[in-house]
């Protein structure tokens, strides 16, 4: 490809929209340019990087047994009405309506559509176990779109639905489909943790999130240093810390507290950690109103809260609600004396033996406070936010924490889509039973900003090679000097014609333009072609991620940078095949 003509128009400012590095970089790059609100337009450097990301994921599924299929994006409400999803989508869903008042949606995710083509097309247990995917636009009107492509409203995802006979069939799909990722990350350069995750609140089957880990990450995570234990802190388990008695028991006592609200202010007035204080906290969940009581040092897990009182989220309660259950207004609430309100305590709260409560009066605490004699909670269960630090489930390691972007997803379904939608098969016995689904996600598009987010400096992007939308980037300083325009044209022709993916930079622009482009895009490769090198038969080659340089001679360029390629490619493979 030649720069003259490539539609590459790279930016000097920083896009003011932009918080995180991908996203100013792939603005800045010229890899997409932005149409509304959490919609782009992939440029043909952007795009060129997608197509590259989809075939590794394609050659990947492929290997792995999948089927590829092009399901539509848009799609009618009555398969959405038979899994009850219509209404539960809520905002997110794109709805439209054609010229004759039926309703459709933007598939946000293709379950429904997937389980109907099945249920239509396959009878028998000898047609199963049957992998299909499809890699294509998916909708969700966000909220609040940001980051790029990271949390966009338009995005490009694979998802793979496996359709098996029982729950070991599920379980050889969810296991093939998840070495498949680790591969799929590893060839993309992608340096990424399989994490537990949480289900949801009905579920109880089994998923895990591939975690890019990266500062920028929405995700929290948390990693065992001694065992493979790692989790989202949404689903990480919490050990209850031995109790250890001090036998400090104290009476409970009402202390005047003017000005002492926030945990902070608590331990000054007290001279005692957070430890030793009862956070409570008032939810609404459905129509249940619960406080949630935890150690102040702790914090309250909405996900794991919601799911120990049988509901599908929990909400901080409001004002009105507070003052009903308290007796006071927000910011004094405590376990003593709560009115129609179930007391959730936390069991790390169980072994507080004289501790620091709200007294659910205004300006007032209570010192002393013992769980099991002043109050009784309805029930004890771990409610609490995984934190670095704690002690892992293992027994033996601690927690350490870190940011992730979910790049890919693994998911157990069950007969949560066969049964609603009717798909079933006939067995050996000649019995009818529901198909045993499990779906498995990857963020394309995302995918392609984790791997800016984990390969940048501050010049610009470093692609691995895997994924680089050109190999080389063949720089002469001055294409108006024919002895080096006449050296870059025959590199460009030979790389062309060994294959190898190049560009020619035949601008006539100032050498630093160009090799601030060639910085900034990331080509792994820059090939220059300068007077003093030349003159003595020689060009420079320079590593992008490395930064490693050195002079080779014209006339073995194109096979050295050939041969380096293919190892480095070919070594992208090994280190996920084992
Ligand atoms: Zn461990």
């Amino acid at each position: 490809m030649r720069m003259s003509k490539l539609l590459m128009p790279t930016l000097r400012e920083v896009p003011a929209e932009a918080e995180i590095a991908s996203h100013r970089l792939m603005l800045r790059a010229a890899m997409m340019r932005k149409v509304a609100a959490g919609i782009y337009s992939y440029l043909p450097l952007g795009y060129r990087v997608l197509q590259k990301i989809m075939q590794i994921v394609r050659e990947e599924m492929d290997a792995a047994g999948g089927q590829e299929v092009l399901l539509p994006i848009v799609q009618p409400a009555e398969l959405w009405h038979e899994t009850g999803r219509w209404d539960d989508y809520g905002e997110e869903m794109f709805k439209l309506i054609d010229r004759h008042e039926r309703q459709f949606c933007l598939g946000p995710t293709h379950e429904e559509i997937t389980t109907a083509l099945v249920r239509n097309e396959v009878r028998s247990y000898r047609q199963l176990p049957l992998m299909v995917y499809q890699i294509q636009n998916k909708y969700r009107d966000e909220i609040r779109p940001r980051f790029g492509v990271m949390r966009g409203r338009e995005f490009i995802m694979k998802d793979l639905y496996s359709f098996d006979r029982d729950e070991e069939g599920l379980d050889n799909s969810y296991w093939t489909m998840f070495h498949a990722y680790e591969r799929i990350f590893a060839r993309c350069g992608l340096n990424t943790r399989p994490v537990e995750a949480d289900s949801g609140a009905i579920g109880g089957d089994q998923t895990h999130e591939f975690m890019a880990i990266a500062d920028a990450g929405e995700a929290e995570i948390v990693y065992c240093s001694s065992c493979d234990y790692a989790a989202n802190v949404e689903k990480a388990e919490c050990l209850t810390p031995p109790a250890e008695s001090t036998g400090r028991e104290e009476p409970l006592v009402e202390v005047a507290t003017p000005d002492v609200r926030t945990i902070e202010d608590l331990e000054k007035f007290f001279s005692r950690p957070a430890s030793e204080m009862m956070k409570t906290l008032i939810y609404r969940g459905g129509d249940q109103v619960v406080a949630a009581v935890l150690r102040g040092d702790h914090e309250v897990n909405e996900i794991k809260l919601a799911r120990a009182i049988g509901c599908l989220e929990v909400e901080l309660a409001d004002d009105r609600t507070i003052e009903e259950v308290t007796g006071a207004p927000r910011g004094f609430a405590g376990p003593i004396g709560l009115k129609n309100c179930k007391i959730i305590a936390d069991p790390a709260v169980m072994s507080i033996e004289s501790g620091i409560a709200g007294g659910n009066a205004v300006d007032v605490h209570l010192r002393g406070v013992k769980p099991g004699r002043d109050f009784t909670p309805d029930e004890i269960i771990d409610i609490r936010k995984a934190q670095p630090g704690d002690p892992c489930p293992c027994g033996q390691g601690v927690l350490q924490g870190a940011r992730g972007i979910e790049v890919g997803q693994v998911f157990k379904l069950g007969t949560k889509y066969s049964e609603p939608l009717g798909a079933t098969f006939t067995d050996e016995d000649g019995v009818e039973r529901p198909l045993i689904m499990g779906c498995y996600g990857i963020g394309v598009s995302r995918t392609m900003a984790a791997i800016i987010e984990q390969c940048h400096d501050d010049d610009g992007i470093c692609w691995p090679i895997t994924v680089a939308p050109y190999h080389v980037d063949i720089v002469p300083v001055s294409y108006r000097d024919e002895q080096q325009r006449a050296a870059a044209e025959r590199i460009y022709d030979e790389l062309n014609k060994a294959g190898v993916e190049a560009v020619i930079d035949d601008r006539d622009e100032r050498p630093g333009v160009k090799f601030k482009d060639a910085d900034l895009i990331g080509f792994p490769i820059r090939i220059t072609i300068g007077p003093r090198g030349l003159a003595d038969g020689q060009v420079e080659v320079r590593w992008r991620a490395t930064g490693e340089e050195y002079l080779i001679s014209l006339n073995e360029v194109v096979s050295h940078v050939q041969d380096r390629i293919t190892r480095a490619i070919a070594q992208s493979k090994c280190v996920c095949t084992g």
